[in-house]
Protein backbone atom coordinates (compact mmCIF):
# COMPACT_ATOMS: atom_id res chain seq x y z
CA UNK A 1 0.00 0.00 0.00
CA UNK A 2 1.59 3.40 -0.91
CA UNK A 3 0.83 6.92 -1.23
CA UNK A 4 2.06 8.64 -5.00
CA UNK A 5 3.27 11.74 -5.69
CA UNK A 6 4.19 13.68 -8.62
CA UNK A 7 6.32 16.81 -8.45
CA UNK A 8 6.26 18.95 -11.21
CA UNK A 9 6.15 16.32 -13.59
CA UNK A 10 6.56 17.39 -17.16
CA UNK A 11 7.10 15.01 -20.42
CA UNK A 12 7.77 16.48 -23.78
CA UNK A 13 7.53 14.52 -27.14
CA UNK A 14 9.96 16.39 -29.42
CA UNK A 15 7.27 19.89 -29.58
CA UNK A 16 4.46 18.25 -27.61
CA UNK A 17 4.13 18.89 -23.98
CA UNK A 18 2.57 16.12 -22.97
CA UNK A 19 2.28 16.73 -19.55
CA UNK A 20 3.18 20.13 -18.33
CA UNK A 21 4.29 20.54 -14.68
CA UNK A 22 1.92 18.26 -12.86
CA UNK A 23 1.97 18.53 -9.11
CA UNK A 24 -0.54 15.63 -7.68
CA UNK A 25 -0.43 13.57 -4.21
CA UNK A 26 -2.22 10.55 -4.60
CA UNK A 27 -3.54 8.84 -1.29
CA UNK A 28 -2.61 5.32 0.37
CA UNK A 29 -5.53 3.69 -0.73
CA UNK A 30 -7.50 6.22 -2.86
CA UNK A 31 -9.37 5.74 -6.09
CA UNK A 32 -7.94 8.19 -7.80
CA UNK A 33 -9.11 8.71 -11.65
CA UNK A 34 -7.39 10.96 -14.45
CA UNK A 35 -10.23 12.16 -16.98
CA UNK A 36 -10.04 14.76 -19.69
CA UNK A 37 -10.38 14.12 -23.27
CA UNK A 38 -8.38 12.52 -26.24
CA UNK A 39 -4.88 13.77 -26.09
CA UNK A 40 -4.98 15.44 -22.89
CA UNK A 41 -2.02 13.75 -21.23
CA UNK A 42 -4.07 10.93 -18.95
CA UNK A 43 -1.80 7.82 -20.21
CA UNK A 44 1.60 9.57 -20.50
CA UNK A 45 1.11 10.42 -16.89
CA UNK A 46 -0.04 6.94 -15.91
CA UNK A 47 2.73 5.12 -17.77
CA UNK A 48 5.48 8.20 -15.97
CA UNK A 49 3.89 6.44 -12.81
CA UNK A 50 4.60 2.60 -14.16
CA UNK A 51 8.22 3.85 -15.34
CA UNK A 52 7.07 2.97 -19.11
CA UNK A 53 7.69 6.41 -20.33
CA UNK A 54 10.65 8.40 -19.23
CA UNK A 55 10.08 11.84 -17.11
CA UNK A 56 11.49 14.66 -19.19
CA UNK A 57 11.85 16.82 -15.65
CA UNK A 58 10.00 16.37 -11.98
CA UNK A 59 9.94 13.64 -9.77
CA UNK A 60 7.70 10.58 -8.96
CA UNK A 61 7.75 9.06 -6.12
CA UNK A 62 5.76 5.86 -4.94
CA UNK A 63 5.75 5.64 -0.97
CA UNK A 64 7.71 8.15 -0.06
CA UNK A 65 10.57 6.32 -2.40
CA UNK A 66 11.61 8.88 -5.91
CA UNK A 67 11.29 6.20 -8.29
CA UNK A 68 12.41 7.89 -11.36
CA UNK A 69 15.55 5.51 -11.95
CA UNK A 70 13.46 2.29 -10.95
CA UNK A 71 12.82 0.19 -13.38
CA UNK A 72 8.84 -0.85 -14.17
CA UNK A 73 9.41 -4.51 -12.62
CA UNK A 74 11.14 -2.70 -9.35
CA UNK A 75 8.21 -0.45 -9.08
CA UNK A 76 5.79 -2.85 -7.11
CA UNK A 77 2.87 -1.86 -9.48
CA UNK A 78 0.61 -3.31 -11.33
CA UNK A 79 -1.02 -2.12 -14.96
CA UNK A 80 -4.19 -3.46 -16.32
CA UNK A 81 -4.93 -1.79 -19.90
CA UNK A 82 -7.81 -1.76 -22.44
CA UNK A 83 -6.48 -4.69 -24.18
CA UNK A 84 -6.60 -7.42 -21.66
CA UNK A 85 -3.05 -8.61 -23.40
CA UNK A 86 -4.29 -12.30 -22.21
CA UNK A 87 -1.79 -15.68 -23.67
CA UNK A 88 -4.54 -17.39 -25.96
CA UNK A 89 -2.30 -20.39 -25.40
CA UNK A 90 -2.25 -20.21 -21.96
CA UNK A 91 -5.44 -20.97 -19.57
CA UNK A 92 -6.47 -18.99 -17.04
CA UNK A 93 -4.83 -20.33 -14.61
CA UNK A 94 -1.46 -19.92 -15.90
CA UNK A 95 -2.33 -16.52 -17.36
CA UNK A 96 -3.10 -15.49 -13.96
CA UNK A 97 0.11 -17.66 -12.37
CA UNK A 98 2.62 -16.31 -15.27
CA UNK A 99 3.71 -13.15 -13.67
CA UNK A 100 4.79 -15.16 -10.56
CA UNK A 101 6.08 -18.33 -12.09
CA UNK A 102 8.40 -15.49 -13.74
CA UNK A 103 9.67 -14.19 -10.58
CA UNK A 104 10.06 -17.56 -8.90
CA UNK A 105 7.23 -17.72 -6.66
CA UNK A 106 7.13 -21.03 -5.07
CA UNK A 107 3.85 -23.67 -6.28
CA UNK A 108 2.15 -23.25 -3.17
CA UNK A 109 1.96 -19.60 -3.20
CA UNK A 110 1.24 -19.25 -6.68
CA UNK A 111 -1.68 -21.65 -6.35
CA UNK A 112 -2.61 -19.93 -3.22
CA UNK A 113 -2.70 -16.35 -4.87
CA UNK A 114 -4.42 -17.61 -7.79
CA UNK A 115 -7.21 -19.08 -5.99
CA UNK A 116 -7.81 -16.77 -3.95
CA UNK A 117 -8.12 -13.70 -6.47
CA UNK A 118 -9.98 -15.81 -8.85
CA UNK A 119 -13.07 -16.24 -6.00
CA UNK A 120 -12.70 -12.41 -5.46
CA UNK A 121 -13.53 -12.40 -9.25
CA UNK A 122 -15.95 -14.98 -9.35
CA UNK A 123 -13.89 -17.01 -11.39
CA UNK A 124 -13.02 -19.93 -9.89
CA UNK A 125 -14.96 -21.89 -12.54
CA UNK A 126 -13.07 -20.92 -15.58
CA UNK A 127 -9.29 -21.40 -14.53
CA UNK A 128 -9.09 -24.10 -17.20
CA UNK A 129 -10.42 -22.68 -19.79
CA UNK A 130 -8.63 -20.32 -22.75
CA UNK A 131 -8.98 -16.63 -23.36
CA UNK A 132 -10.35 -17.58 -26.47
CA UNK A 133 -13.18 -19.78 -24.80
CA UNK A 134 -14.01 -16.59 -22.25
CA UNK A 135 -16.99 -12.99 -22.73
CA UNK A 136 -14.81 -10.41 -22.67
CA UNK A 137 -15.90 -9.52 -19.10
CA UNK A 138 -14.65 -12.55 -17.99
CA UNK A 139 -11.57 -11.61 -19.85
CA UNK A 140 -11.18 -8.05 -18.09
CA UNK A 141 -11.56 -10.50 -15.03
CA UNK A 142 -8.77 -12.46 -15.74
CA UNK A 143 -6.79 -9.61 -16.91
CA UNK A 144 -7.69 -7.61 -13.23
CA UNK A 145 -6.77 -11.40 -11.78
CA UNK A 146 -2.93 -11.53 -13.30
CA UNK A 147 -2.51 -8.04 -11.44
CA UNK A 148 -4.47 -8.79 -8.09
CA UNK A 149 -2.26 -11.77 -7.57
CA UNK A 150 1.08 -9.70 -7.89
CA UNK A 151 -0.22 -8.17 -4.36
CA UNK A 152 1.17 -4.70 -5.76
CA UNK A 153 1.27 -1.36 -3.93
CA UNK A 154 -0.34 0.70 -6.97
CA UNK A 155 -2.93 -0.61 -9.45
CA UNK A 156 -2.42 1.53 -12.89
CA UNK A 157 -5.94 0.67 -15.05
CA UNK A 158 -6.11 2.25 -18.38
CA UNK A 159 -9.24 2.47 -19.80
CA UNK A 160 -9.76 -1.09 -18.40
CA UNK A 161 -13.19 -1.21 -20.06
CA UNK A 162 -13.43 0.52 -22.80
CA UNK A 163 -13.78 -2.42 -24.31
CA UNK A 164 -16.64 -3.68 -22.95
CA UNK A 165 -20.11 -3.50 -24.59
CA UNK A 166 -22.30 -0.55 -22.50
CA UNK A 167 -24.24 -2.75 -19.73
CA UNK A 168 -21.11 -4.46 -18.98
CA UNK A 169 -19.07 -1.52 -18.49
CA UNK A 170 -22.04 -0.54 -16.15
CA UNK A 171 -21.73 -3.93 -14.39
CA UNK A 172 -17.98 -3.76 -14.25
CA UNK A 173 -17.86 -0.37 -13.26
CA UNK A 174 -19.65 -1.14 -9.95
CA UNK A 175 -17.61 -4.48 -9.69
CA UNK A 176 -14.20 -3.11 -9.28
CA UNK A 177 -15.42 -0.18 -6.86
CA UNK A 178 -16.09 -2.92 -4.81
CA UNK A 179 -12.83 -4.88 -5.43
CA UNK A 180 -11.50 -1.40 -4.19
CA UNK A 181 -12.89 -1.57 -1.48
CA UNK A 182 -12.01 -5.05 -0.85
CA UNK A 183 -8.28 -4.75 -1.44
CA UNK A 184 -7.96 -1.92 -0.16
CA UNK A 185 -4.71 -0.45 -2.25
CA UNK A 186 -4.02 2.55 -4.10
CA UNK A 187 -5.74 2.67 -7.34
CA UNK A 188 -4.83 5.30 -10.35
CA UNK A 189 -7.30 4.94 -13.07
CA UNK A 190 -7.50 6.42 -16.61
CA UNK A 191 -10.81 7.23 -18.33
CA UNK A 192 -12.11 10.00 -21.06
CA UNK A 193 -15.74 9.04 -19.81
CA UNK A 194 -16.94 11.40 -16.95
CA UNK A 195 -19.64 9.23 -16.13
CA UNK A 196 -16.93 6.14 -15.28
CA UNK A 197 -15.05 9.02 -13.48
CA UNK A 198 -17.81 10.15 -11.60
CA UNK A 199 -19.06 6.73 -10.22
CA UNK A 200 -15.85 5.27 -8.93
CA UNK A 201 -13.71 7.89 -8.23
CA UNK A 202 -12.66 9.56 -4.45
CA UNK A 203 -11.03 12.39 -6.02
CA UNK A 204 -11.09 12.62 -9.83
CA UNK A 205 -7.98 14.84 -12.14
CA UNK A 206 -9.55 16.62 -15.25
CA UNK A 207 -6.79 17.75 -17.50
CA UNK A 208 -6.86 19.72 -20.24
CA UNK A 209 -4.13 19.97 -23.13
CA UNK A 210 -1.25 17.93 -20.80
CA UNK A 211 -2.62 20.61 -17.99
CA UNK A 212 -4.42 19.52 -15.17
CA UNK A 213 -7.58 21.92 -14.76
CA UNK A 214 -9.14 20.78 -11.31
CA UNK A 215 -8.64 17.77 -8.30
CA UNK A 216 -11.36 17.35 -6.42
CA UNK A 217 -14.18 14.92 -5.16
CA UNK A 218 -16.98 14.15 -7.53
CA UNK A 219 -19.64 16.40 -6.04
CA UNK A 220 -17.40 19.18 -5.37
CA UNK A 221 -16.49 19.07 -8.83
CA UNK A 222 -20.23 18.91 -10.04
CA UNK A 223 -20.88 21.99 -7.82
CA UNK A 224 -17.84 24.30 -7.64
CA UNK A 225 -16.05 23.54 -11.11
CA UNK A 226 -13.53 26.04 -11.34
CA UNK A 227 -13.46 26.87 -14.88
CA UNK A 228 -15.57 26.44 -17.94
CA UNK A 229 -14.07 23.45 -19.40
CA UNK A 230 -14.37 21.85 -16.15
CA UNK A 231 -17.80 22.77 -16.03
CA UNK A 232 -18.62 21.53 -19.61
CA UNK A 233 -16.59 17.97 -19.46
CA UNK A 234 -18.54 16.99 -16.01
CA UNK A 235 -22.38 16.26 -16.44
CA UNK A 236 -24.22 14.68 -18.76
CA UNK A 237 -25.87 15.94 -20.51
CA UNK A 238 -23.05 18.87 -20.29
CA UNK A 239 -24.02 22.39 -18.80
CA UNK A 240 -25.31 25.31 -20.84
CA UNK A 241 -23.21 28.04 -21.55
CA UNK A 242 -25.41 31.27 -22.49
CA UNK A 243 -23.61 34.49 -23.30
CA UNK A 244 -25.04 37.97 -21.55
CA UNK A 245 -24.00 41.19 -20.05
CA UNK A 246 -23.61 41.42 -16.10
CA UNK A 247 -25.53 44.43 -15.40
CA UNK A 248 -26.14 46.60 -12.31
CA UNK A 249 -29.41 48.29 -11.59
CA UNK A 250 -30.87 49.64 -7.86
CA UNK A 251 -28.69 47.70 -5.93
CA UNK A 252 -28.84 44.28 -7.34
CA UNK A 253 -26.58 42.39 -10.28
CA UNK A 254 -28.63 40.63 -13.19
CA UNK A 255 -27.74 38.48 -15.97
CA UNK A 256 -29.13 40.35 -19.04
CA UNK A 257 -29.47 37.88 -21.96
CA UNK A 258 -31.49 40.94 -23.88
CA UNK A 259 -34.94 39.86 -24.53
CA UNK A 260 -34.40 36.15 -23.30
CA UNK A 261 -33.58 36.91 -19.90
CA UNK A 262 -32.54 39.33 -17.21
CA UNK A 263 -31.63 37.16 -14.21
CA UNK A 264 -30.93 38.21 -10.69
CA UNK A 265 -28.31 36.92 -9.08
CA UNK A 266 -28.48 36.31 -5.32
CA UNK A 267 -26.84 37.84 -2.33
CA UNK A 268 -25.41 34.18 -1.35
CA UNK A 269 -23.63 34.38 -4.80
CA UNK A 270 -22.20 38.03 -4.35
CA UNK A 271 -21.76 37.43 -0.74
CA UNK A 272 -19.48 34.03 -1.80
CA UNK A 273 -17.71 35.62 -4.87
CA UNK A 274 -17.75 39.51 -4.43
CA UNK A 275 -15.43 39.63 -7.09
CA UNK A 276 -18.14 39.11 -9.48
CA UNK A 277 -18.53 42.40 -9.38
CA UNK A 278 -15.45 43.36 -11.58
CA UNK A 279 -17.31 42.20 -14.42
CA UNK A 280 -20.06 44.67 -14.00
CA UNK A 281 -20.88 46.17 -17.36
CA UNK A 282 -18.96 43.24 -18.88
CA UNK A 283 -19.88 40.12 -21.01
CA UNK A 284 -20.18 37.00 -18.97
CA UNK A 285 -21.06 33.50 -19.64
CA UNK A 286 -24.20 32.19 -16.98
CA UNK A 287 -23.87 28.75 -16.66
CA UNK A 288 -26.74 26.54 -15.76
CA UNK A 289 -26.99 22.43 -15.84
CA UNK A 290 -30.10 21.08 -17.30
CA UNK A 291 -31.32 19.79 -14.68
CA UNK A 292 -31.26 22.83 -12.58
CA UNK A 293 -34.10 24.65 -15.46
CA UNK A 294 -37.61 23.89 -14.65
CA UNK A 295 -40.82 23.72 -16.89
CA UNK A 296 -42.37 27.21 -15.70
CA UNK A 297 -45.94 26.04 -15.93
CA UNK A 298 -45.57 23.00 -13.76
CA UNK A 299 -45.33 23.29 -10.05
CA UNK A 300 -41.31 22.28 -8.54
CA UNK A 301 -38.87 23.42 -5.76
CA UNK A 302 -38.37 26.64 -7.02
CA UNK A 303 -40.67 30.28 -6.96
CA UNK A 304 -41.24 31.36 -10.77
CA UNK A 305 -40.42 35.05 -10.82
CA UNK A 306 -39.32 37.68 -13.79
CA UNK A 307 -35.75 37.53 -11.73
CA UNK A 308 -35.37 33.63 -12.50
CA UNK A 309 -36.91 33.13 -15.89
CA UNK A 310 -36.27 32.54 -19.35
CA UNK A 311 -37.94 33.05 -22.26
CA UNK A 312 -37.61 30.49 -25.28
CA UNK A 313 -39.15 28.44 -27.76
CA UNK A 314 -38.85 24.70 -27.70
CA UNK A 315 -37.14 23.33 -30.38
CA UNK A 316 -37.09 19.33 -29.71
CA UNK A 317 -38.64 17.48 -26.87
CA UNK A 318 -36.91 13.93 -26.05
CA UNK A 319 -38.95 12.07 -23.72
CA UNK A 320 -36.96 10.19 -21.39
CA UNK A 321 -38.94 8.02 -18.99
CA UNK A 322 -38.67 9.71 -15.79
CA UNK A 323 -38.04 13.25 -17.11
CA UNK A 324 -38.02 15.17 -20.45
CA UNK A 325 -35.53 16.86 -22.34
CA UNK A 326 -36.14 20.11 -24.01
CA UNK A 327 -33.94 21.81 -26.65
CA UNK A 328 -34.82 25.71 -25.99
CA UNK A 329 -33.50 28.00 -28.63
CA UNK A 330 -34.22 32.35 -28.26
CA UNK A 331 -32.77 34.91 -30.12
CA UNK A 332 -28.75 33.57 -30.14
CA UNK A 333 -28.93 31.51 -27.07
CA UNK A 334 -29.78 27.67 -27.55
CA UNK A 335 -29.68 25.24 -24.42
CA UNK A 336 -31.27 22.22 -22.93
CA UNK A 337 -33.50 21.58 -20.25
CA UNK A 338 -33.93 18.00 -18.11
CA UNK A 339 -37.38 19.22 -17.22
CA UNK A 340 -39.99 16.90 -15.02
CA UNK A 341 -41.76 14.25 -17.07
CA UNK A 342 -45.32 15.95 -16.50
CA UNK A 343 -44.65 18.59 -18.32
CA UNK A 344 -46.21 19.00 -21.61
CA UNK A 345 -44.12 21.60 -23.93
CA UNK A 346 -44.57 21.31 -27.98
CA UNK A 347 -42.44 21.73 -30.12
CA UNK A 348 -42.40 25.52 -31.58
CA UNK A 349 -44.16 26.70 -27.78
CA UNK A 350 -42.80 29.98 -26.62
CA UNK A 351 -42.42 28.85 -22.98
CA UNK A 352 -40.76 29.98 -19.84
CA UNK A 353 -38.36 28.14 -18.01
CA UNK A 354 -37.38 29.02 -14.13
CA UNK A 355 -33.99 28.73 -13.17
CA UNK A 356 -32.74 27.34 -9.64
CA UNK A 357 -30.76 30.18 -8.63
CA UNK A 358 -28.91 28.32 -5.82
CA UNK A 359 -27.17 26.42 -8.68
CA UNK A 360 -26.25 28.95 -11.49
CA UNK A 361 -22.69 29.46 -12.09
CA UNK A 362 -21.12 32.80 -13.94
CA UNK A 363 -17.34 32.46 -15.87
CA UNK A 364 -15.94 34.63 -18.00
CA UNK A 365 -15.73 34.84 -20.67
CA UNK A 366 -13.08 33.16 -22.44
P1 LIG B 1 -4.52 10.68 -23.51
O1 LIG B 1 -4.15 9.46 -22.77
O2 LIG B 1 -5.14 11.71 -22.63
O3 LIG B 1 -5.38 10.41 -24.72
P2 LIG B 1 -1.72 10.82 -24.17
O4 LIG B 1 -1.06 10.89 -22.84
O5 LIG B 1 -1.73 9.51 -24.86
O6 LIG B 1 -3.20 11.39 -24.06
O7 LIG B 1 -1.05 11.88 -25.15
C1 LIG B 1 -0.80 13.22 -24.78
C2 LIG B 1 -0.13 13.94 -25.93
O8 LIG B 1 1.17 13.40 -26.15
C3 LIG B 1 -0.85 13.81 -27.26
O9 LIG B 1 -0.72 15.02 -27.96
C4 LIG B 1 -0.11 12.68 -27.95
O10 LIG B 1 -0.20 12.82 -29.35
C5 LIG B 1 1.31 12.91 -27.46
N1 LIG B 1 2.08 11.64 -27.41
C6 LIG B 1 1.79 10.56 -26.63
N2 LIG B 1 2.71 9.59 -26.81
C7 LIG B 1 3.59 10.06 -27.71
C8 LIG B 1 4.79 9.53 -28.32
N3 LIG B 1 5.26 8.32 -28.00
N4 LIG B 1 5.43 10.31 -29.22
C9 LIG B 1 4.97 11.56 -29.53
N5 LIG B 1 3.88 12.11 -28.99
C10 LIG B 1 3.19 11.38 -28.10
Amino acid sequence: MANVTLKNVTKQFDDVVAVNEANLEIRDKEFLVLVGPSGCGKSTTLRMVAGLEEITSGEVEIGDKVVNDVPPKDRDIAMVFQNYALYPHMNVYDNMAFGLKLRKFPKKEIRQRVEEAAEILGIENLLERKPKQLSGGQRQRVALGRAIVREPKVFLMDEPLSNLDAKLRVQMRAELSKLHDRLQTTVIYVTHDQTEAMTMGDRIVVLKDGFIQQVDDPLTLYNEPVNMFVAGFIGSPAMNFLNCELKEEGSGLYLDGAESFKIKITEDIIEETPEIKDYIGKEVVFGIRPEDLHDASIKSDIEIIDENTIHAEVEVVEPMGSEIYLYLAHNDHSFIGRVDAESTADVGDNIKIGVDRSKMHVFDKE
